[in-house]
């Protein structure tokens, strides 16, 4: 099972990308957290990743695919893997295509989760996120039991920095444009999915299930 799961910001990659994993068993990759991880590290790659996520602008392309690469080489991603926010340009999917190539595997499945403009605005400012997992919650379309505590692990839940309203206005602009490039590569080789993001989160992970499952 060799995934991608597409999006914009706040379209539920996350969200899914969780429970898919943990049904179909295969790794959760996703170049968000990883870039997290690497920032509350203070790395040089985190520092780096910094500069660009706090105006909302995307990584540029040879870090992020220097990450992935390096991550896919790794011997729990023979079973297959869930890539979750990557491909985000066509030169990041052109990468990705020869990385596996050189790896002699195939993609399999890309899915696009699609929610329009306005909605992603109220999902973003209203999300909240596990210290410790990342599971994400939203205060009113998924709210976790006990407010401000994550229901699977207890920890302090945490809202993004560039989850501010400036912030996450910016970051749609500059996803907007790059993922409608990438809907038209993948379309062109017969590899997309869609699937309205806009339905009750479990109604969203059936349809990916039965897309998987195929
Ligand atoms: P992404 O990883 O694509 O940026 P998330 O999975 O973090 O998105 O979801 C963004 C926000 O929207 C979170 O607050 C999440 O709880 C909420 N959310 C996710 N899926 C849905 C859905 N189907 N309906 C309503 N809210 C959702
Ligand atoms: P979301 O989908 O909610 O925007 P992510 O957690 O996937 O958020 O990404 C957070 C930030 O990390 C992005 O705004 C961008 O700066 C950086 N980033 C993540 N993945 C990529 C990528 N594939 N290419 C470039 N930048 C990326």
């Amino acid at each position: 099972m060799n995934i991608i799961l597409m999006g914009l910001p706040g379209a539920g990659k996350g969200t899914q990308a969780e429970r898919i994993v943990a049904t179909f068993d295969i790794p959760h990759i996703s170049t968000g957290d990883m870039f997290r991880a690497a920032v509350k590290e203070e790395t040089e790659l985190g520092l780096e990743a910094k500069s660009y996520m706090d105006k909302g602008l995307l990584v540029p392309d040879e870090i992020v695919i220097g990450i992935v690469r390096d991550r896919l080489s790794k011997d729990d991603c023979a079973k297959g893997f869930l890539l979750d926010g990557f491909p985000r340009t066509v030169p990041q999917a052109e990468a990705l295509s020869a990385t596996l190539k050189e790896l002699g595997r195939e993609l399999e499945h890309v899915i696009n989760i699609d929610v329009r403009r306005e909605v992603l605005v109220e999902r973003l400012t209203g999300r909240w996120i596990c210290k410790t997992c990342g599971a994400s919650y939203h205060t009113v379309f998924n709210p976790p039991k006990v407010e401000g505590i994550c229901d699977k692990d207890g920890s302090e839940l945490y809202q993004r920095d560039d989850d501010k309203a400036e912030v996450v206005t910016q970051r749609l602009d500059v996803n907007i444009a790059q993922t409608q490039l990438l809907v038209d590569y993948y379309d062109g080789q017969g590899l997309l999915r869609t699937i309205n993001g806009e339905q009750d989160i479990e109604v969203v992970f059936e349809q990916i299930a039965s897309l998987l499952r195929g």
